[in-house]
């Protein structure tokens, strides 16, 4: 075996002591090369258990979280997904094993350039990744059988739940800088939602391209 795929056993071993069961995603950590979409200069620490910086600002997330999103999103081997907030282009490679086909969106467009690149070299053809803001989700391609927020959201939009389909499942990171929570929203019938709390997280803020104005306020004293 190479280095690359021992340490990857060893981070795949390391998830699960901490508690991720789900055999396939374990399954489809182990098959997509983390090493592939970090920094050339983080290479080093890329099956480290950590979240590690991917520029702009941004960052990959932790693998622990990511198998812990994938596993309560419940992938089936026939579902459409949804990913917001695609950054290094991780987690939708490994949704793209999980699933028929990902559609992905990211704010900024070098982060989503590279991601795109990293897809083609690596031959994953199920991910349609698009640039743009995606606080309201990506209609285009909606229902989905799960949509998996990678960015916290300051309250829960209304626009994703509705691109659910029935018995589809949301997971996002719910709150402010200081204090979010993980949820799972599944969709049980056109206009009835369950709603579970799973983890407190800490993740970067999704941020919406055009902020409405708050209403009744005034920049002037
Ligand atoms: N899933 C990513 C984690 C990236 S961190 C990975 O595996 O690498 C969260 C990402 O959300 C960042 O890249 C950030 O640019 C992006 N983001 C923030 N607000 C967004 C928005 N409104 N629409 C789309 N992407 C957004």
């Amino acid at each position: 075996m190479k280095d690359a795929e021992v340490n990857r056993e060893r981070m795949v071993r390391l998830i699960a002591s901490r508690g991720v069961r789900d055999a396939r995603v374990l399954a489809a950590m182990s098959e997509v090369p983390r090493e592939a979409f970090v920094r050339p200069d983080l290479i080093d620490f890329a099956h480290e258990d950590a979240p590690l910086s991917i520029g702009e600002g941004q960052t990959i997330s932790q693998p622990t979280m990511v198998a812990l999103m994938l596993e309560a999103a419940r992938i089936g081997p026939k579902d459409r997904v949804l990913e917001i907030g695609a950054g290094s282009g991780y987690a939708a490679a490994v949704i793209s094993r999980l699933a028929r086909e990902v559609h992905a969106i990211e704010r900024l467009r070098s982060l989503g350039e590279k991601a795109a690149e990293s897809f083609r070299r690596l031959g994953y053809e199920n991910i349609d990744l698009a640039i743009g803001d995606g606080t309201k989700g990506r209609p285009d391609a909606a229902p989905y059988d799960a949509i998996v927020v990678s960015a916290a959201a300051e309250r829960m939009p209304d626009s994703l739940k509705d691109q659910l389909a029935i018995g589809g499942r949301l997971i996002i990171p719910v709150g402010d800088r200081g204090r979010q929570t993980l949820k799972r929203i599944t969709r049980l019938t056109e206009h009835r939602f369950d709603e579970e709390i799973l983890a407190n997280v800490l993740f970067v803020p999704l941020i919406a391209d055009e902020e409405p104005p708050e209403p009744g306020r005034r920049d002037d004293p």
